[in-house]
Protein backbone atom coordinates (compact mmCIF):
# COMPACT_ATOMS: atom_id res chain seq x y z
CA UNK A 1 0.00 0.00 0.00
CA UNK A 2 1.65 3.48 -0.74
CA UNK A 3 0.53 5.84 1.77
CA UNK A 4 0.73 10.00 1.72
CA UNK A 5 0.67 12.30 4.51
CA UNK A 6 1.15 15.96 4.77
CA UNK A 7 3.81 17.00 6.70
CA UNK A 8 1.59 18.68 9.23
CA UNK A 9 -0.43 14.69 9.90
CA UNK A 10 1.25 13.57 12.83
CA UNK A 11 1.65 17.13 14.68
CA UNK A 12 -1.92 17.03 15.04
CA UNK A 13 -3.70 17.34 18.87
CA UNK A 14 -7.34 17.77 19.47
CA UNK A 15 -7.67 20.61 22.18
CA UNK A 16 -10.90 19.32 23.16
CA UNK A 17 -12.35 21.61 26.02
CA UNK A 18 -10.31 24.59 24.75
CA UNK A 19 -11.31 24.06 21.08
CA UNK A 20 -13.60 27.20 19.86
CA UNK A 21 -15.87 25.42 18.13
CA UNK A 22 -16.45 21.63 18.79
CA UNK A 23 -16.72 18.99 16.43
CA UNK A 24 -19.08 17.14 18.51
CA UNK A 25 -22.30 20.08 17.72
CA UNK A 26 -24.18 20.61 14.72
CA UNK A 27 -23.23 17.08 12.39
CA UNK A 28 -25.38 14.42 12.89
CA UNK A 29 -22.62 11.90 13.52
CA UNK A 30 -22.87 8.01 12.09
CA UNK A 31 -21.85 5.47 14.55
CA UNK A 32 -20.07 2.23 12.48
CA UNK A 33 -21.63 -1.31 12.67
CA UNK A 34 -19.07 -2.45 15.71
CA UNK A 35 -19.41 0.83 17.56
CA UNK A 36 -23.49 0.42 17.50
CA UNK A 37 -23.09 -3.02 18.98
CA UNK A 38 -20.87 -2.15 21.73
CA UNK A 39 -23.22 0.88 22.83
CA UNK A 40 -25.95 -1.88 22.94
CA UNK A 41 -24.22 -3.97 24.91
CA UNK A 42 -23.36 -1.11 27.04
CA UNK A 43 -27.16 0.30 26.79
CA UNK A 44 -25.47 3.69 26.33
CA UNK A 45 -28.42 6.22 26.44
CA UNK A 46 -27.14 8.96 24.18
CA UNK A 47 -27.74 6.67 21.36
CA UNK A 48 -30.52 6.57 18.87
CA UNK A 49 -30.62 3.19 17.54
CA UNK A 50 -32.97 3.37 15.46
CA UNK A 51 -31.08 6.04 13.30
CA UNK A 52 -27.49 5.14 14.16
CA UNK A 53 -26.22 8.29 15.11
CA UNK A 54 -25.72 10.39 18.93
CA UNK A 55 -28.64 12.05 20.16
CA UNK A 56 -28.73 16.38 20.28
CA UNK A 57 -29.68 18.41 22.41
CA UNK A 58 -31.89 21.42 21.13
CA UNK A 59 -28.40 23.75 20.00
CA UNK A 60 -27.63 20.46 18.32
CA UNK A 61 -24.17 19.63 20.41
CA UNK A 62 -23.78 16.09 20.91
CA UNK A 63 -25.91 14.62 24.40
CA UNK A 64 -21.92 13.30 25.10
CA UNK A 65 -20.78 16.35 25.63
CA UNK A 66 -20.81 17.62 29.12
CA UNK A 67 -20.54 21.30 30.31
CA UNK A 68 -16.75 21.88 30.19
CA UNK A 69 -17.11 20.45 26.10
CA UNK A 70 -15.42 17.26 27.29
CA UNK A 71 -16.94 13.47 26.08
CA UNK A 72 -18.56 12.15 28.73
CA UNK A 73 -17.66 8.12 26.94
CA UNK A 74 -14.41 8.96 26.66
CA UNK A 75 -14.23 10.16 30.39
CA UNK A 76 -16.31 7.04 31.33
CA UNK A 77 -14.85 4.30 29.20
CA UNK A 78 -11.40 5.68 27.70
CA UNK A 79 -10.78 6.27 23.80
CA UNK A 80 -11.49 3.04 22.54
CA UNK A 81 -15.11 3.56 22.81
CA UNK A 82 -15.48 5.79 19.92
CA UNK A 83 -16.96 5.05 16.79
CA UNK A 84 -14.73 5.74 14.14
CA UNK A 85 -16.80 9.01 12.71
CA UNK A 86 -15.13 10.52 16.56
CA UNK A 87 -12.01 8.76 16.42
CA UNK A 88 -10.89 9.78 12.97
CA UNK A 89 -12.10 13.38 12.90
CA UNK A 90 -10.23 15.22 11.56
CA UNK A 91 -8.68 13.10 10.02
CA UNK A 92 -9.97 12.19 6.45
CA UNK A 93 -8.92 9.33 4.15
CA UNK A 94 -8.99 9.42 0.42
CA UNK A 95 -8.98 5.05 -0.92
CA UNK A 96 -7.76 4.25 -4.54
CA UNK A 97 -6.52 1.15 -4.86
CA UNK A 98 -3.41 0.49 -2.86
CA UNK A 99 -3.14 4.10 -2.32
CA UNK A 100 -4.61 5.98 0.70
CA UNK A 101 -4.00 9.41 0.94
CA UNK A 102 -4.48 10.83 4.19
CA UNK A 103 -5.40 14.32 5.55
CA UNK A 104 -6.60 16.60 7.90
CA UNK A 105 -9.92 18.94 7.53
CA UNK A 106 -9.62 22.43 7.79
CA UNK A 107 -13.10 22.43 9.65
CA UNK A 108 -11.52 21.79 13.04
CA UNK A 109 -10.14 25.25 13.92
CA UNK A 110 -6.70 23.57 14.98
CA UNK A 111 -6.14 22.53 11.78
CA UNK A 112 -7.50 25.58 10.21
CA UNK A 113 -4.89 27.63 12.61
CA UNK A 114 -2.05 25.68 11.96
CA UNK A 115 -2.05 25.54 7.75
CA UNK A 116 -3.10 29.63 7.57
CA UNK A 117 -0.39 30.19 10.10
CA UNK A 118 2.73 28.45 8.24
CA UNK A 119 4.28 30.40 5.76
CA UNK A 120 6.67 27.52 3.78
CA UNK A 121 4.58 25.11 1.28
CA UNK A 122 3.15 22.07 2.66
CA UNK A 123 5.02 18.80 1.32
CA UNK A 124 4.35 14.99 1.33
CA UNK A 125 5.71 12.06 2.66
CA UNK A 126 5.16 8.79 0.92
CA UNK A 127 5.42 5.34 2.32
CA UNK A 128 4.76 2.24 0.93
CA UNK A 129 3.98 -1.07 3.16
CA UNK A 130 3.05 -4.60 2.44
CA UNK A 131 -0.36 -4.83 3.01
CA UNK A 132 -2.21 -5.42 -0.17
CA UNK A 133 -5.96 -3.91 -0.82
CA UNK A 134 -8.99 -6.07 -0.20
CA UNK A 135 -11.07 -3.36 -1.39
CA UNK A 136 -12.57 -4.03 -4.95
CA UNK A 137 -12.21 -1.42 -7.80
CA UNK A 138 -13.65 -0.05 -11.29
CA UNK A 139 -10.98 -0.51 -13.33
CA UNK A 140 -11.59 2.80 -14.95
CA UNK A 141 -12.26 4.75 -11.82
CA UNK A 142 -8.52 3.57 -11.22
CA UNK A 143 -6.81 4.48 -14.79
CA UNK A 144 -8.94 8.03 -14.32
CA UNK A 145 -6.89 8.88 -10.68
CA UNK A 146 -3.80 7.54 -12.38
CA UNK A 147 -4.19 10.64 -14.89
CA UNK A 148 -5.64 12.80 -12.36
CA UNK A 149 -2.65 12.19 -9.86
CA UNK A 150 -0.65 13.37 -12.83
CA UNK A 151 -2.76 16.30 -13.45
CA UNK A 152 -2.57 17.01 -9.97
CA UNK A 153 0.86 17.22 -9.97
CA UNK A 154 1.18 19.94 -12.25
CA UNK A 155 -1.10 22.09 -10.43
CA UNK A 156 0.71 21.98 -7.40
CA UNK A 157 3.89 23.06 -9.48
CA UNK A 158 1.31 25.92 -10.34
CA UNK A 159 -0.01 26.67 -7.02
CA UNK A 160 3.41 26.65 -5.22
CA UNK A 161 5.34 29.03 -8.06
CA UNK A 162 4.86 32.30 -5.97
CA UNK A 163 5.97 34.35 -8.98
CA UNK A 164 2.12 33.65 -10.19
CA UNK A 165 -0.94 35.65 -9.09
CA UNK A 166 -3.98 34.11 -7.63
CA UNK A 167 -5.53 34.65 -10.98
CA UNK A 168 -2.66 33.34 -13.57
CA UNK A 169 -3.03 30.37 -11.44
CA UNK A 170 -6.76 29.59 -11.26
CA UNK A 171 -6.67 30.48 -14.69
CA UNK A 172 -4.02 27.38 -15.48
CA UNK A 173 -5.98 24.99 -12.96
CA UNK A 174 -9.38 25.96 -14.55
CA UNK A 175 -8.42 25.65 -18.19
CA UNK A 176 -6.32 22.41 -17.51
CA UNK A 177 -9.04 20.55 -15.20
CA UNK A 178 -11.47 21.98 -18.02
CA UNK A 179 -9.41 20.04 -20.84
CA UNK A 180 -9.15 16.85 -19.24
CA UNK A 181 -13.39 16.87 -18.42
CA UNK A 182 -13.40 17.49 -22.25
CA UNK A 183 -11.46 14.61 -23.42
CA UNK A 184 -12.75 12.34 -20.77
CA UNK A 185 -16.62 13.56 -22.08
CA UNK A 186 -15.77 13.66 -25.64
CA UNK A 187 -14.19 9.89 -24.96
CA UNK A 188 -17.27 8.35 -22.84
CA UNK A 189 -20.13 9.69 -25.14
CA UNK A 190 -17.72 7.84 -27.91
CA UNK A 191 -17.73 4.83 -26.00
CA UNK A 192 -13.91 5.08 -26.64
CA UNK A 193 -11.24 4.15 -24.42
CA UNK A 194 -10.15 6.40 -21.22
CA UNK A 195 -7.20 5.29 -21.25
CA UNK A 196 -6.60 7.54 -24.46
CA UNK A 197 -7.31 11.03 -22.25
CA UNK A 198 -3.87 13.12 -22.89
CA UNK A 199 -2.44 14.39 -19.63
CA UNK A 200 -0.19 16.45 -21.53
CA UNK A 201 -2.50 17.96 -23.67
CA UNK A 202 -4.73 19.08 -21.11
CA UNK A 203 -1.32 20.68 -19.34
CA UNK A 204 -0.66 22.30 -22.46
CA UNK A 205 -4.47 23.96 -22.72
CA UNK A 206 -4.63 27.64 -23.49
CA UNK A 207 -4.91 29.54 -20.97
CA UNK A 208 -5.18 33.03 -19.17
CA UNK A 209 -5.46 34.79 -15.71
CA UNK A 210 -8.94 34.19 -14.47
CA UNK A 211 -11.22 37.46 -15.06
CA UNK A 212 -14.38 37.68 -13.27
CA UNK A 213 -16.94 40.58 -13.19
CA UNK A 214 -18.56 41.41 -10.09
CA UNK A 215 -22.05 40.41 -10.75
CA UNK A 216 -20.35 36.68 -11.54
CA UNK A 217 -19.28 37.01 -7.77
CA UNK A 218 -22.00 38.06 -6.61
CA UNK A 219 -23.93 34.53 -8.18
CA UNK A 220 -21.30 32.22 -6.91
CA UNK A 221 -21.50 34.59 -3.69
CA UNK A 222 -25.48 33.81 -3.54
CA UNK A 223 -24.58 29.52 -3.89
CA UNK A 224 -23.63 29.87 -0.37
CA UNK A 225 -27.37 30.95 1.07
CA UNK A 226 -28.59 27.48 -1.05
CA UNK A 227 -27.33 25.51 1.22
CA UNK A 228 -28.32 23.67 4.71
CA UNK A 229 -26.37 24.41 7.72
CA UNK A 230 -25.85 22.65 10.76
CA UNK A 231 -26.15 26.23 12.75
CA UNK A 232 -27.14 29.69 12.09
CA UNK A 233 -23.23 31.26 12.40
CA UNK A 234 -22.46 31.04 8.58
CA UNK A 235 -25.66 32.32 7.41
CA UNK A 236 -24.92 35.52 9.84
CA UNK A 237 -21.15 35.76 7.57
CA UNK A 238 -23.23 35.51 4.63
CA UNK A 239 -25.88 38.60 5.30
CA UNK A 240 -22.84 40.52 6.53
CA UNK A 241 -21.14 39.88 3.37
CA UNK A 242 -24.16 40.48 1.17
CA UNK A 243 -24.55 43.37 3.15
CA UNK A 244 -20.97 44.99 3.00
CA UNK A 245 -19.87 43.82 -0.20
CA UNK A 246 -22.90 43.07 -2.85
CA UNK A 247 -26.60 44.32 -1.78
CA UNK A 248 -26.02 47.46 -4.49
CA UNK A 249 -24.25 45.19 -7.15
CA UNK A 250 -21.41 47.55 -6.14
CA UNK A 251 -18.12 47.02 -8.48
CA UNK A 252 -14.93 45.18 -7.19
CA UNK A 253 -13.52 47.04 -4.55
CA UNK A 254 -10.21 46.63 -5.36
CA UNK A 255 -8.96 49.79 -2.84
CA UNK A 256 -10.82 47.18 -0.12
CA UNK A 257 -8.85 44.70 -0.93
CA UNK A 258 -5.74 46.07 -0.75
CA UNK A 259 -6.04 47.46 2.34
CA UNK A 260 -7.61 44.33 4.17
CA UNK A 261 -4.55 42.36 2.67
CA UNK A 262 -2.43 44.95 4.46
CA UNK A 263 -4.34 44.94 8.04
CA UNK A 264 -3.66 40.93 7.74
CA UNK A 265 -0.21 41.29 6.47
CA UNK A 266 0.65 43.52 9.57
CA UNK A 267 0.23 40.43 11.34
CA UNK A 268 2.10 38.19 9.73
CA UNK A 269 -0.75 37.04 7.19
CA UNK A 270 0.10 37.05 3.45
CA UNK A 271 -3.58 36.72 1.61
CA UNK A 272 -0.98 35.12 -0.93
CA UNK A 273 0.11 32.60 0.63
CA UNK A 274 -3.15 32.18 2.44
CA UNK A 275 -4.73 30.99 -0.81
CA UNK A 276 -1.90 28.78 -1.95
CA UNK A 277 -2.68 27.01 1.23
CA UNK A 278 -6.22 26.97 0.69
CA UNK A 279 -5.85 25.70 -3.22
CA UNK A 280 -3.42 23.73 -2.56
CA UNK A 281 -5.58 21.90 0.27
CA UNK A 282 -8.82 21.48 -1.56
CA UNK A 283 -6.72 20.26 -4.32
CA UNK A 284 -4.79 17.79 -2.53
CA UNK A 285 -8.07 16.00 -1.21
CA UNK A 286 -10.84 16.68 -3.26
CA UNK A 287 -9.20 16.34 -7.32
CA UNK A 288 -8.00 13.01 -7.17
CA UNK A 289 -11.37 11.82 -5.70
CA UNK A 290 -13.30 13.26 -8.38
CA UNK A 291 -12.24 9.96 -10.54
CA UNK A 292 -15.70 8.44 -8.38
CA UNK A 293 -17.92 11.07 -9.90
CA UNK A 294 -16.26 11.80 -13.26
CA UNK A 295 -16.63 15.58 -12.33
CA UNK A 296 -12.80 16.56 -12.56
CA UNK A 297 -13.48 20.46 -13.67
CA UNK A 298 -15.80 20.89 -10.98
CA UNK A 299 -13.64 19.85 -8.10
CA UNK A 300 -10.59 22.21 -9.60
CA UNK A 301 -13.62 25.06 -9.72
CA UNK A 302 -14.40 23.99 -6.04
CA UNK A 303 -10.92 24.90 -5.14
CA UNK A 304 -11.18 28.15 -6.17
CA UNK A 305 -14.50 29.22 -5.40
CA UNK A 306 -13.14 28.27 -2.18
CA UNK A 307 -10.59 30.91 -2.04
CA UNK A 308 -13.23 33.59 -3.66
CA UNK A 309 -15.92 32.58 -1.07
CA UNK A 310 -12.97 33.73 1.67
CA UNK A 311 -11.54 36.45 0.43
CA UNK A 312 -14.78 37.98 -0.01
CA UNK A 313 -15.87 37.33 4.19
CA UNK A 314 -12.75 38.64 4.91
CA UNK A 315 -13.52 41.96 3.00
CA UNK A 316 -16.79 42.22 3.84
CA UNK A 317 -15.19 42.12 7.84
CA UNK A 318 -12.87 44.28 7.20
CA UNK A 319 -15.51 46.69 5.95
CA UNK A 320 -17.77 46.36 8.49
CA UNK A 321 -15.61 46.65 11.85
CA UNK A 322 -12.90 48.42 10.18
CA UNK A 323 -9.85 45.95 11.02
CA UNK A 324 -9.25 42.29 10.10
CA UNK A 325 -7.48 40.25 12.42
CA UNK A 326 -5.97 36.45 11.79
CA UNK A 327 -8.32 34.58 14.33
CA UNK A 328 -11.17 36.41 12.27
CA UNK A 329 -9.44 34.59 8.89
CA UNK A 330 -9.43 31.50 10.77
CA UNK A 331 -12.91 31.41 12.36
CA UNK A 332 -14.06 32.02 8.60
CA UNK A 333 -11.63 29.15 6.90
CA UNK A 334 -13.40 26.67 9.25
CA UNK A 335 -16.69 27.59 9.24
CA UNK A 336 -16.88 27.46 5.72
CA UNK A 337 -14.98 24.17 5.27
CA UNK A 338 -17.32 22.93 8.08
CA UNK A 339 -20.67 23.71 5.78
CA UNK A 340 -19.22 22.67 2.84
CA UNK A 341 -16.98 19.44 3.45
CA UNK A 342 -19.01 17.48 5.22
CA UNK A 343 -22.17 18.08 3.09
CA UNK A 344 -23.09 16.43 0.38
CA UNK A 345 -25.67 18.53 -1.07
CA UNK A 346 -24.28 21.69 -0.78
CA UNK A 347 -20.91 20.31 -2.53
CA UNK A 348 -23.26 19.28 -5.03
CA UNK A 349 -25.14 22.41 -5.07
CA UNK A 350 -21.87 24.58 -5.29
CA UNK A 351 -20.88 22.35 -8.33
CA UNK A 352 -24.22 21.67 -10.45
CA UNK A 353 -24.00 25.75 -10.02
CA UNK A 354 -20.45 26.22 -11.69
CA UNK A 355 -21.44 22.90 -13.90
CA UNK A 356 -23.97 25.69 -15.38
CA UNK A 357 -22.10 28.40 -14.78
CA UNK A 358 -18.40 27.56 -14.84
CA UNK A 359 -15.44 30.33 -13.78
CA UNK A 360 -14.02 29.97 -17.25
S1 LIG B 1 -12.82 20.47 16.11
FE1 LIG B 1 -10.69 19.70 16.26
S2 LIG B 1 -9.78 20.62 18.11
FE2 LIG B 1 -12.02 20.91 18.19
S3 LIG B 1 -12.81 19.19 19.44
FE3 LIG B 1 -12.91 18.54 17.28
S4 LIG B 1 -10.95 17.54 16.77
FE4 LIG B 1 -10.68 18.67 18.74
Amino acid sequence: MRRTYPDYYDKFTCIADKCPSTCCAGWQIEIDEEALKKYRELKIETVDFKDGCFKQDKEKRCKNLNERGLCKLILEHGEGILCNTCRLFPRHIEEFENVREYSLSISCPEVAGYLLKRKDPVTYRTIEDDEVDTEEYDPEEQLIYKKLYILREAFFDIVLDRKLSFAEKAGRILAFAREFQLQADDILVNGGDLDLIDVEAAKAAEHKPLEITSGQRYELFKVMETWEYTCDDLKEVLEMTEKALHSEGAPYDEALERKMRECLLTQGMDWDILTEQILHYFLYIYFCGSAYDEYYYGQAQLAVAACLHLKDFAMAHFKTRGAISTEDVIYYTYLYARELEHSVPNVLATESYMDEHPLI
